[in-house]
Parts: C-alpha cells; sequence; structure tokens
C-alpha cells in the first residue's frame, strides 16, 4: 500500500474554493457585466478609479501573472482583444485608455484572480505617482 501524507477531505476543499471574481463569473453575486464568454467575463469595477473603470477577467482562476502557463497564451492574448471590443463599445477608442495588471504585493494585488483593469473616460494622467 501507498502511503501518502495528503488529506483527501483538505484537498476537496482547495478544489471548490472560488474567488469572488469566480462567483460573479457564475452568476452567484451580482455585477455589472459589460461582456462575457467562454473566456473572461468583464464587469464594472465595484470601486472605480476612472469614469469608466472595468475588470477583464479570465474565467479560469489563475492566481497571478506568475501562473500564467504556456497553454493560457491564447487566453492572455484575448484579453487584449476583448479590452479593444470593450474600447469601441464604450466608444473611448480613439482617445484612448490604460490597461493594467497588478501582481502580488508591491502591486497592490487584492484579488488573486487574473484580471486586467480598462481605465478610461478622461486623461489618465502619469503611469506612476512618483516617490
Ligand atoms: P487588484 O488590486 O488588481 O486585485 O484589483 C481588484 C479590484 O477588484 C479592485 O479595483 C476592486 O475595487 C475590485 N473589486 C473587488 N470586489 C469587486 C466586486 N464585487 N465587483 C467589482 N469589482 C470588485
Amino acid at each position: 500500500m501507498v502511503e501518502t501524507t495528503a488529506d483527501p477531505v483538505a484537498q476537496d476543499e482547495e478544489e471548490t474554493m472560488t474567488t469572488i471574481f469566480s462567483k460573479i463569473i457564475a452568476g452567484e453575486i451580482q455585477a455589472d457585466i459589460v461582456y462575457q464568454d467562454d473566456q473572461v467575463t468583464a464587469f464594472r469595477d465595484i470601486e472605480p478609479q476612472a469614469p469608466i473603470h472595468i475588470l477583464i477577467v479570465t474565467n479560469k482562476e489563475i492566481p497571478t501573472v506568475n501562473d500564467i502557463r504556456i497553454d493560457d497564451e491564447q487566453l492572455v492574448g484575448h484579453m487584449f482583444t476583448v479590452a479593444q471590443q470593450i474600447a469601441l463599445r464604450e466608444g473611448i477608442a480613439e482617445d484612448g485608455y490604460r490597461l493594467l495588471v497588478n501582481c502580488n504585493k508591491n502591486a497592490g494585488q487584492e484579488i488573486f484572480h487574473m484580471h486586467m483593469h480598462f481605465f478610461a473616460g478622461r486623461p489618465l494622467g502619469p503611469m506612476l505617482v512618483r516617490k
């Protein structure tokens, strides 16, 4: 018999753990969804930092940029083409917009489920506040 130290209950719990974004994607938590397909879901940020602030979230739970795998390259590229479509729909493609992805603590990442911030609706100022 092969012995294992893994606790099957703990393992099951880990597998069913879902982020708040997964709950939005599944329709269990309300959000203002502006776009959804089989790969990504985009909804308005609950605390907008620009007149238009949308999150483009992978339907698959990838915690951080560090966890992106080669197999995810198409998915990550898709986030950009969805950003393009959202820019057209929001009518700001020509005026411009900013796409931003935070990774881990120094970037202030709060939700560990891969997402791209889409900011638009006014001149967005310098990329970073100098300190
Ligand atoms: P980050 O710091 O890159 O992880 O960004 C997380 C973002 O998720 C923040 O801008 C939050 O305001 C936003 N957020 C958190 N909970 C919700 C929610 N339930 N619906 C929409 N946006 C959310």
